[in-house]
């Protein structure tokens, strides 16, 4: 089953990065490279984690 993330709804940023992947292995990767990139935030594994919905 796919894996989202929604950077505005579920991390709260004014932000309309959203991602869906079949892998939650590198849609983490992904969140931490997004968040570092554009919002200068390094964003732990297990936080993500919870943040992820399908
Ligand atoms: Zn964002």
């Amino acid at each position: 089953m796919a894996t989202e993330f929604d950077c505005h709804q579920d991390a709260g940023f004014e932000c309309d990065f959203h991602i869906v992947d079949e892998n939650e292995d590198e849609l983490v990767d992904f969140v931490q490279i997004h968040g570092r990139s554009a919002h200068d935030t390094t964003v732990e594994e297990s936080d993500i984690r919870e943040m992820l919905h399908t």
